[in-house]
Order: C-alpha cells, then sequence, then structure tokens
C-alpha cells in the first residue's frame, strides 16, 4: 500500500519579516482536499465544482497571524507568516479523497454541533489529470499526469447512506459499470501511475 500510494507533502512556512522559510515533510496514503469555499454558507446542489478547484483550496497560501503567529527560529520572536502545502514526491497510485463532511458551531459554551454533507458534484477528466502546478518547486519539472481508474461514491446524508464504487477492469481496461457522471457525488477517486515517466 505504500509503494503504491505512497506520496510527501511538503509544508512550507514563512516568516512575514524576515523571509526564513521552514519546510516540513509528511507522508500521506491518499490526498483529502476540501471543498473550494462558497460564497453562500447554504450548502448547494446546484452547481458542480472542477477536481482542481478542490486541489487549488487544498494548496492554497494560508496566513498565519494574530493567535496564529509562527515562532519564528530567525527572529526568535512570534510572527505573522505564510504557510503553504505542495506535493513533495508524488505516488503511484494516486487517491484523492474530497472532504465532503464538516462540522459547524459548538463553541466552547455550547454542545450543539452541527453536521453537513457538502453534495456538490466534482467534475473531472478521465484521463490526463496534471498536478504538476501542485508540485514542490523541487520537483515541479517531474512529470505528474495520471488517468482515473476507479471512483467510489457515497449517497445519502450523514444519517443514512451508502457507498458504491466503480473501477476499471486490469485485463482489457474496460470499466466494470458506467461511471456516475460529473453530476454525481464521487467522493475518492483514483488514478494509476503516469503511462510514462
Ligand atoms: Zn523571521
Amino acid at each position: 500500500m505504500d509503494d503504491a500510494c505512497g506520496g510527501t507533502l511538503q509544508s512550507t512556512i514563512t516568516c512575514q519579516r524576515c523571509q526564513h522559510a521552514s519546510h516540513c515533510f509528511d507522508p500521506f496514503l491518499d490526498l483529502s482536499v476540501p471543498m473550494p469555499k462558497r460564497k453562500s454558507a447554504v450548502l448547494s446542489t446546484s452547481s458542480d465544482v472542477d477536481l482542481h478547484a478542490c486541489l487549488r483550496t487544498f494548496t492554497e497560501t494560508e496566513t498565519l497571524d494574530g493567535r496564529d503567529k509562527y515562532m519564528c527560529v530567525k527572529c526568535k520572536s512570534p510572527q505573522p507568516a505564510t504557510k503553504r502545502l505542495s506535493i513533495y514526491s508524488f505516488p503511484t497510485i494516486l487517491i484523492v479523497h474530497m472532504k465532503r463532511f464538516a462540522s459547524s458551531g459548538g463553541g466552547v459554551m455550547s454542545r450543539l454541533v452541527s453536521h453537513q454533507k457538502d453534495s456538490t458534484p466534482v467534475r473531472f477528466d478521465r484521463e490526463g489529470l496534471d498536478l504538476s502546478a501542485y508540485a514542490s518547486p523541487a520537483v515541479r519539472s517531474r512529470r505528474a499526469v495520471y488517468d482515473l481508474y476507479a471512483v467510489s461514491n457515497h449517497s445519502g446524508s450523514l444519517g443514512g447512506g451508502h457507498y458504491t464504487a466503480v473501477a476499471k477492469h486490469l485485463k482489457d481496461d474496460q470499466w466494470c459499470a458506467p461511471i456516475p457522471t460529473p453530476h454525481s457525488s464521487a467522493t475518492f477517486c483514483s488514478f494509476p501511475c503516469p503511462s510514462s515517466p
């Protein structure tokens, strides 16, 4: 599993005062990407989003300030900083998991936490998913293109639902069942190894 699906994420924090950058590397077995933030607080199913929008949200630069200031080793004091995730090493088989379940409410004084599922359909091409834009600058020249191999869908709500999956047959490269349309609620996607190095 590790050999086939394991990759490495790079987290880079840059001090906004002295520009010192610190790097942290963490292994992953799937990319768990958030659904893009939308203007409306109401979770809607009226429009779909592209998988690249999820990946851009996953790798967008985050500002660390206020209580979240970064303890800079050069400045030796908490400083405003930026944090960005990128992919340092790509797996042979890429699993992308869309984080559809979210919690809200439930502050310190409240036990009321609401859980919601974002059922916005996610679009993605069957071939040629190019992740090079999300790669660490150190590995950006490497090819990171994947083709769709399998899809797992969660149907229903948090109260009740089930998972279904479709995949390509290894023997003849044919799908075992129709792939859910771009308007389905795909939750996991597997992509096989890049077709060329
Ligand atoms: Zn600093």
